[in-house]
């Protein structure tokens, strides 16, 4: 007798096991690519066919965003944003949060995309000068298949080394794994899951999961080749997908709802590809009304390349274009400015908005030769006391962390009125074929 009802109390913590499932779907840095690569990867409304058929099968599925949807194509540059964030309504996020580019067009725009999304942006580490917050919530909570699950929004520790300062205005960000510690701390009690939503680097997204054990999930934008396979630290794991909606990625988790903690997980990558989906038809009107708009104004052909330009066969090619075009002796190109690479054949006005999505000026500086820092130099042969012209565009030239690290701090830069995109368009139409 005493047997069995020991057998019994065995059985009943058993039962009192509640373990159910949760799936998250998640994109990042889905930058403007509102129509397919030259690869026929991504496009919204391909992804939007993809989430929708996934989600059709999935009564416990959250579909998350972390951050950078717009900049990257003509439709953002053009239209600051916004025909981004319309069509990216149709995507249904059930939360997104805040990236670095989400500032490109001046924070003012950064608020008006908040007030755009029909979905909670979630963002706990933007605050001005008094600790209020750019986002109207740090997190959101929601309930699937009978779990609360928190997901709380992040960006990277050091947003203003993405930005110029002008863009940023008056917000900075707080330590991303502080504010994971004091928010998770917080909703330990109140949930059965907690995410970081990310738009961080990824040793960031490893050390919260290494260091804040309340954090069961991290979901990380920001990285656009995301993660090769996931990480897991003591049962709590970290995934980041590829930028530009070339997959959709979906993590497969069971939860132990009486202890909080994951007790499996299954990370896959799907493909999202335009030759075996169909485009989701309300999507595609959108699209191809914006895009309409864009075509008028860049699918002008400027130029033929022999061959195909990688990403870092473009750095040296837009420092020649930067010293040809400006008359100047030293420049420099950061490679994360160079966004596209260039494909073999006519060249289309479009494809150097690609490359070059961002609206940066010009700016000069005159420097006698012994004030010229060796990152500038590079090895070229110098006269102490001549004066040469320095042309940057205006990202590195007004970006404190950039002007530190180039030793450029002292130097006064004077603005100028050429557009670093037009510059470079110019200076391919000059040239009319890149070999
Ligand atoms: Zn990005």
């Amino acid at each position: 007798m005493r047997l069995l009802f020991i057998c019994l109390i065995g059985m009943s913590s058993a039962l009192a096991e509640d373990i159910r499932k949760l799936t998250i779907l998640h994109s990042n840095d889905l930058h403007a690519r509102i129509t397919p690569d030259t690869n026929h990867r991504g496009g919204f409304a391909y992804l939007a066919t993809l989430v929708r058929k996934e989600r059709a099968s999935c009564n416990h599925c959250l579909y998350l965003n972390a951050g950078d949807l717009v900049q990257g194509t003509p439709v953002s540059t053009i239209f600051r944003g916004e025909p981004v964030y319309k069509i990216g309504n149709l995507l249904k996020f059930d939360a997104s949060t805040i990236g670095n580019h989400e500032f490109d067009y001046g924070w003012r725009q950064t608020q008006k995309f908040l007030r755009m999304a029909k979905y909670p942006v979630v963002s706990g580490n933007i605050v001005d000068q008094n600790g209020k917050l750019l986002a109207k919530k740090p997190y959101v909570i929601k309930k699937v298949n009978g779990l609360r699950v928190a997901i709380i929004g992040s960006v990277m520790s050091d947003l203003e080394a993405f930005l110029k300062p002008k863009d940023l205005g008056p917000w900075h960000s707080t330590s991303s794994l502080d504010m994971a510690a004091k928010y998770a701390q917080e909703l330990r009690d109140k949930v059965d899951v907690v995410i970081i939503l990310g738009h961080i680097k990824q040793n960031e997204g490893s050390a919260i999961i290494r260091q804040v054990p309340q954090v069961n999930v991290v979901v990380e934008g920001h990285v656009h080749t995301g993660r090769k396979e996931l990480e897991v630290v003591d049962g709590r794991v970290a995934v980041g997908c590829a930028g530009y909606g070339v997959d959709l990625c979906r993590l497969d988790l069971e939860v132990d709802k009486s202890t909080k903690k994951l007790v499996s997980w299954k990370w896959i990558k799907l493909a999202v590809d335009a030759n075996t989906i169909a485009a989701a038809p309300d999507v595609e009107k959108l699209v191809s009304k914006w895009e309409k708009r864009v075509s008028v104004k860049v699918d002008r052909v400027i130029g033929e390349a022999k061959r195909d330009f990688e990403k870092r066969d473009l750095v040296p090619m837009i420092e020649k274009a930067t010293l040809d075009e400006m008359h100047a002796d030293f420049t420099l190109m950061n490679a994360g400015g160079v966004r596209d690479r260039l494909v073999k054949g006519q060249i289309l006005e479009r494809a150097i908005w690609n490359i070059i999505p961002f609206d940066n000026v010009m700016m000069t500086a005159t420097l006698k030769g012994f004030e010229i820092p060796d990152s500038i130099r590079k090895g070229k042969t110098i006269e102490l006391n001549k004066e040469y012209l320095l042309a940057l565009s205006d990202f590195l030239a007004t970006n404190p962390v950039s002007l530190e690290q180039l030793g450029l701090k002292a130097v006064k830069f004077r603005e100028t009125d050429v557009l670093f995109r037009d510059m470079f368009i110019q200076w391919v139409k000059n040239k009319k074929v890149l070999e």
